[in-house]
């Protein structure tokens, strides 16, 4: 396997792996990860669907990209994904699985179109004081300090932060900012988390860095990302005659582990009660999901609340992974991610209002119609004196195919879930979904004599508790996540958010479905280059870019500086005066 960029390798094909008739392959879960290994294996493995097996230990597939209709229940999804154009890998395989909605057109196609139609913007990203604007006016609001500490964590080489946390590189200055209110809530890190994943996001999304604070930078979906983007892939892989195995669990893989070579050699799972044993040889490739961001998850109802639930059970990711890592030191560290879910933890809930009562509060918060088809909150919007640290979100509408006309679903979470909310004084997690309605109906500004009525009688809300949401976010170092394919091994790999692939960001579609592609070229050797992660990091326009905007588009000679750091920067500006740097510069905005 090896990483490319450019048209070249992008539009080729490669030719038939060599030996791949005589290969069959087995795949653990049905997440993005799973299913992207799927997909490359049919279409650039060329392997013949018949060959493929899909273990899932829930009747739906899908795992964490969710978006479903639970009789009695209401919708749900547990989450939204916010999502970019450089996602190199999802888009290379989404230009060849066909939309499900327009005939002849490809997933790629549809987003594509409905980005440039729709483009995403925010106009308030930020509340305060009952609904209204947070005045954060799209700025950073970094001191120069903050913006040195920044800058500090980006340039720090990853060794040294290695099992370390944010609040190791980030003191106040940066965390009282308006970026850190945006970045947090964007992306869900918690101050705890690792310095390492703040590293990887920053230098990933430098080039965004402009589009953060109203969200240009995102694009999403038609409809919940289980429609828009698990369905058609799953009708893919259908046609492709794909087997697919529901409610089964797998417990275990074993290994034959010599010092030069590792070969996964059985898989052992649990059907219908039953324990059943799969020999493996070396032309059956296994593709692993180790761990989850939604094992153990739970949802609660209208009048109930989501119950946590964090024990790990045999047949569930956390304790396959563990039972696989106990074999060999380079299956990684679960224990790692998974034994403080204390830390790792959130709320969402999925709001669906049932009649017009609710619509002119969020209308009036996002200054957009909900019902237009078009995009409506543009992102989410944070509550910015919400003890919970509440977002909430309305995608556009109808966000579910089978959604009757009039209802709008939308996505609410919190960062902080063991916190009393200012309206209702209980801890997000132990609110039922009315509760959770109750506390985001007075943030929406609601009058109080209201809130209660508006919550039971126009909206339904189903809260999900999710004890490993950011399990992947704990502080780490190298080797605690598996390499996709570890040194030796001849038949299997590691795929999802706990597979170990250089540069990208782990809470993302793309990265799943990367390990998902690199895992099959490398069993496979597949010739023809992965897209590398997007190399914005690399490239100085976007990097200056960045300061410009990170800095609320200030110059350089703008900063605070002693005499003779000011001395040193006019002779440095005198020295380029009249050459190409100077001209970038100017371009950039920075002198
Ligand atoms: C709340 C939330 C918000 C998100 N926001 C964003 C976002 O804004 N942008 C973005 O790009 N991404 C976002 N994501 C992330 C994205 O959805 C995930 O990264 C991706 O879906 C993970 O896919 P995966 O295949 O790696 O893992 P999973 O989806 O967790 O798949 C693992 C699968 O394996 C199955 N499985 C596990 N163990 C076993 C076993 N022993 N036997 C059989 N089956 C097993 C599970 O049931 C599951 O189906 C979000 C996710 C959530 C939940």
């Amino acid at each position: 396997m090896y990483y490319g960029s450019g048209n070249y390798e992008a539009f080729a094909h490669p030719k038939k792996p060599e030996g791949v008739d005589n290969k069959s392959a087995y795949i653990v879960g049905t997440g993005l990860a799973a299913l992207s290994a799927a997909c490359y294996l049919v279409r650039d493995g060329q392997m013949k669907g018949e060959k493929i097996t899909i273990f899932e230990k829930d009747p739906i597939p899908g795992g964490a990209c969710d978006g479903y209709l639970y009789e009695g229940l209401g919708y749900v999804m547990r989450g939204g994904r916010e999502m970019d154009n450089h996602f190199e890998v999802m888009w290379d395989l989404f230009r060849d699985i066909p939309s499900i909605e327009t005939e002849g057109v490809s997933v790629l196609d549809e987003y594509y179109w409905l980005n440039k139609e729709d483009p995403n913007f925010s106009l308030r990203r930020t509340t305060k004081e009952c609904g209204k604007d947070g005045e954060t006016n799209n700025k950073f609001g970094l001191s120069d300090k903050a913006a040195k500490e920044i800058m500090h964590l980006f340039f720090t080489p990853d060794e040294k932060l290695y099992n370390k946390k944010i609040t190791d590189f980030f003191s106040d200055e940066v965390l009282n900012s308006n970026f850190w209110l945006y970045w947090r809530t964007m992306f869900a890190f918690e101050n705890w988390h690792s310095a390492l994943e703040m590293k990887i996001y920053i230098k990933r999304y430098i080039h965004h860095i402009q589009g953060l604070p109203d969200f240009k930078a995102l694009r999403f979906t038609r409809y919940n990302q289980y429609e828009s983007m698990i369905l058609p892939m799953i009708e893919y892989l259908k046609n492709n005659n794909v087997n697919f195995v529901f409610n089964t669990k797998v417990i275990d893989v074993d290994f034959e582990i010599k010092s030069d070579k590792k070969q996964a050699t059985s898989i052992t799972i649990l059907k219908e009660g039953k324990t059943e044993v799969i020999n493996l040889t070396e032309n059956d490739l296994v593709f692993i999901t180790n761990g989850g961001c939604v094992e153990n998850s739970s949802y609660g109802s209208q009048n109930t609340k989501a119950e946590y639930k964090p024990e790990l059970k045999p047949g569930g990711g956390w304790d396959m992974w563990k039972r696989i890592a106990s074999k060999d030191t380079s299956f990684g560290h679960p224990e790692k991610f998974c034994s403080d879910p204390e830390k790792t933890n959130w709320v969402s809930a999925t709001v669906t209002t049932l009649d017009e009562k609710i619509v002119p509060y969020i209308q009036k918060v996002c200054e957009r119609d909900p019902f237009t088809g078009h995009k409506v909150t543009g992102g989410i919007v944070t509550v910015m004196d919400s003890n919970w640290l509440m977002s909430w979100t309305f995608n556009r509408q109808p966000q579910f195919r089978s959604q009757p006309d009039g209802q709008l679903v939308g996505w609410i979470y919190g960062l902080f879930s063991d916190k009393e909310g200012n309206y209702i004084k209980k801890a997000m997690r132990e609110c039922t979904g009315k509760e959770i309605c109750m506390e985001w109906l007075y943030h929406l500004g609601v009058p109080v004599d209201q809130i209660d009525d508006l919550a039971t009688n126009s909206a339904n809300t189903i809260p999900a508790m999710m004890p490993y949401i950011t399990a992947f976010f704990m502080p780490r170092e190298a080797g605690d996540r598996p390499d996709v394919v570890p040194e030796g091994s001849t038949n299997f790999a590691f795929i999802g958010q706990f597979a170990e692939t250089p540069r990208d960001t782990i809470f993302t579609t793309e990265y799943s479905m990367r390990t998902g592609m690199e895992a099959v070229y490398t069993l496979l050797n597949v010739d023809r280059a992965v897209p590398e992660v997007w190399g914005s990091t690399y490239d100085v326009r976007d990097l200056l870019k960045s300061s410009y905007y990170l800095r609320d588009e200030k110059k350089i000679t703008e900063m605070e500086m002693s005499i003779v750091e000011k001395m040193t920067l006019s002779k440095v500006l005198k020295k380029i005066e009249g050459t190409d740097i100077e001209k970038i510069l100017k371009e950039q905005k920075l002198i």
